[in-house]
């Protein structure tokens, strides 16, 4: 657990269609061309966000590991090749080169190539962000990543106390190693952001560790909700209840930390709760993982270190082998990748009025029992049998203002889970200033006000 799952945040690179193929297969909605009925069209099921476990290998044993990740030495003899990752990259760069890629293990740095593989995917315009515990980031490394052109890393804490991460982590100084490590990302200027794993042992020292991540200048706090898999699997799973309670906190935390992001990853249900409190919460008008649900299998991946293509890392559920089948061809077909797209989901996930902005995870019930489409029972909520709430892309907003055809298309290349949430933003800020019609001009203005003309903001 505490391996990133990063989100975009800045308007992506012209997307290739799925074509189509695609259209064929989910059929037209009516409306415009292209359009499936709900909003989104065949280009909303491009892959964002790939999660690329390249190794098993690991500097150390967590109890939590979905990979049941090995020892640094072993454990990589079936992993994919250099030459494997690089054509992989570029089979990905085929559906999508503006979507983020996050690098990860296992521990990644332990790949002697692991740069060579983040610089080829940096020059085919992909985003690359870190997976890491932080232990094997010297200054050299955290020099070497900036100067390549990587985004940030996710560093995992999962307390405070040292003892109890390193016992946690199943190694002594793993916690002095991650501090290291992030103290060598703030000198040489990668940023960085911590993830915490919500388990019994330290969900209540989570208020402490968002104070602290606070002041050690992250701008990102994650909290992951472990999906008990892999070496996980032995370990016990927080409680529905307590599982509540720290997505309630995590909601108030959203006014508290104006300048810290701090999102509850991995558990879907999060967007009912902030919803509960305030229809109008960012959170719920952001879609999928911005908003803390899950695109696993509609634009979310993950590639096994021996390439296997799942929906996420906590489902070992594989759509095919990159070796034998190329990614395109598999994100594009897979059958197991389109019952992600347009889920009939079952049980109180099915009846229930979130089912669009929340859906559950779906990795929890396929891990009980094998269906990743039946309700997830970490939620404690009973459907109240209304109507379904709709999601934000769905709604359209009152406004005098316009957009000429040029910006038109380009708000529609923005990932529909973060779409309504610019233009919503984008035309706040026309109204202020009287400015009638939205065009490319104005948006690249914003797009440098709010990213500066460099990089977009890292968060992940
Ligand atoms: S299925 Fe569950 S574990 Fe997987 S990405 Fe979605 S919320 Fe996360
Ligand atoms: S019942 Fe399912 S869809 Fe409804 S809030 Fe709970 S997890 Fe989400």
């Amino acid at each position: 657990m505490g391996k990133p799952l990063p989100v975009i945040n800045s308007f992506l690179s012209s997307l290739s269609s799925l074509g189509s193929q695609a259209m064929t297969r989910f059929g037209s909605g009516g409306g415009k061309p292209g359009m499936l009925g709900d909003g989104r069209t065949v280009d909303d099921f491009k892959p964002y966000l790939i999660a690329l476990n390249l190794t098993k290998r690991c500097n150390l044993k967590c109890d939590h590991c979905y990979l049941d990740a090995t020892t640094k030495m072993s454990g990589g003899h079936d992993e994919l090749s250099t030459d494997e990752c690089f054509r992989l990259i570029d089979q990905i760069a085929e559906v999508n080169p503006g979507c983020l890629l996050v690098i990860t293990g296992g521990e990644p740095f332990v790949r002697p190539d692991i740069l060579d593989i983040a610089r080829h995917a940096v020059n085919h315009r992909f985003m690359v962000v870190f997976g890491t515990n932080g232990m094997l980031i010297t200054d050299d490394i955290a020099k070497k990543l900036v100067d390549i052109g990587v985004m940030g890393v996710g560093i995992s804490i999962d307390s405070l106390n040292p003892e109890k991460h390193n016992i946690f982590r199943g190694l002594p100084g793993a916690f002095e190693g991650a501090l290291a490590g992030i103290e060598a990302c703030k000198r040489n200027g990668l940023q960085f952001q911590i993830h915490f794993s919500a388990q019994p042992m330290n969900y209540q020292e989570l208020p402490t560790v968002i104070d602290w991540a606070h002041d050690l200048g992250a701008k990102v706090l994650n909290v992951f909700f472990m999906v008990c898999t892999g070496r996980g699997e032995e370990l016990t799973d927080i409680t529905p209840e307590q599982y509540e309670e720290v997505l309630g906190y995590l909601v108030e935390c959203q006014d508290k930390y104006q300048d810290m992001l701090v999102r509850a990853r991995c558990a879907p249900h999060f967007k009912r709760l902030a919803y509960e409190k305030d229809p109008n919460s960012p959170i719920t008008k952001a879609q999928g993982y911005m908003g803390g649900g899950c695109l696993a299998g509609t634009n979310y991946a993950r590639v096994t270190p021996n390439g296997d293509l799942t929906p996420c890392p906590y489902m070992p559920l594989s759509a095919g082998n990159i070796r034998e089948h190329s990614f395109v061809d598999l994100w594009e077909d897979s059958e197991i990748f389109n019952s992600f797209r347009y889920p009939h989901l079952k049980g109180k996930c099915g009846d229930c009025e979130y089912s669009e902005i929340c859906g559950g995870c779906r990795a929890r019930p396929y891990v009980d029992h094998g269906d990743w489409l039946d309700e997830d029972e970490w939620c404690l909520y009973t459907p109240k049998g209304g109507e379904k709430i709709q999601v934000a892309f769905n709604i359209s907003e009152d406004s005098s203002i316009t957009w000429d055809s040029a910006a038109q298309e380009r708000l529609e290349r923005i990932p529909y889970f973060l779409r309504a949430m610019v233009k919503k933003g984008v035309e706040r800020h026309a109204m202020e200033q009287g400015i009638p019609t939205v065009t490319i001009e104005l948006m690249e203005e914003l797009r440098k006000k709010r990213f500066g003309n460099e990089k977009p903001v890292f968060k992940f």
